[in-house]
């Protein structure tokens, strides 16, 4: 995601006031549970966090990129904060908890689209996808059940793209199809989760991504051959594209790239981003 990781904006009164509550709910949900004393994790404290959330992505699913429309969205733990699919049972019977202590963490929150968030049905051949409760990890063994265990141990598989140093090239590869390639095996169980080139409203919508992208780019460099007038509205769409808020925007950065690359196989040079 272009120029997105999880900055906290410190200092803002309401983050503060977000920061207080969320650190008293943690510390009844910590008390309580070391007595014994079932606690629900209290959504209307964690679910604060959306509009600083909604901010930092633009608008858009943290995964996928898709604008969210729903209001209000869905707030998603990155690590589950109830159950975990396939997480393994102890000698002793015990199911892991889920990582109920990071239900209030910012560092686990990610705006997410429905789809994203929620195992459904797609495709023709109705297969589940989305993240649910699941969050393999690359090592079992290394996986944190409690407060004490460090979760820096731990490997997971599925991406988190607001991840400071985050790069969505190390882990994909973009296709004109409106596909995506893994090019890691982080990649490759992200896509597989999300479900990410098996939606086919995902798939239709980057492809029309890829489709205007294409169109701007053309147009914006048609007026520049023949100085049209439009040419710099033309290139303000282009930057828009490039780096806003736009929907899909990894993908249309890749998308543009690629188009530009044609070019220069046909012997047309361009250089991009593009100057005035
Ligand atoms: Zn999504």
């Amino acid at each position: 995601m272009p120029g997105t990781c999880r900055t906290a904006p410190n200092g803002d009164a309401d983050w503060e006031d977000w920061l207080r509550r969320c650190a008293a709910a943690l510390k009844d949900l910590v008390t309580n549970r070391s007595q014994g004393v079932k606690t629900d994790i209290r959504g209307d404290v964690y679910k604060g966090a959306i509009p600083f959330l909604m901010t930092l992505t633009h608008n858009r699913c943290a995964y996928c990129e898709a604008k969210i429309y729903q209001s209000p969205p869905e707030l998603e733990h990155y690590r589950p904060k109830g159950r975990i699919a396939n997480a393994g049972i102890k000698a002793d019977g015990e199911e892991h908890p889920g990582y109920w202590w990071l239900a209030y963490e910012w560092a686990n929150m990610l705006p997410s689209c429905i789809d994203c968030n929620r195992v459904r049905k797609h495709g023709a051949d109705k297969e589940l996808a989305g993240k649910g409760d699941n969050f393999p990890l690359k090592d079992e063994g290394r996986r944190a059940w409690s407060p004490d265990d460090p979760i820096d141990a731990e490997e997971p598989l599925l991406l988190d793209p607001l991840r400071p140093g985050f790069a969505w090239d190390e882990h994909f590869a973009f296709n004109f199809d409106g596909t995506i390639q893994a090019k890691s095996e982080h990649g490759a169980e992200t896509i597989r989760i999300l479900g990410l080139n098996r939606r086919e409203l995902l798939l239709e919508q980057r492809r029309q991504r890829i489709d205007d992208a294409v169109e701007r780019m053309s147009t914006y460099l048609q007026s520049r051959i023949t100085r049209a007038p439009f040419a710099q509205a033309k290139l303000r769409a282009l930057e828009e594209m490039w780096e806003g808020d736009s929907d899909f925007g990894s993908f249309t950065q890749r998308a543009l790239h690629a188009y530009v690359d044609e070019l220069a196989t046909e012997g047309v040079q361009v250089r991009f981003p593009p100057e005035p």
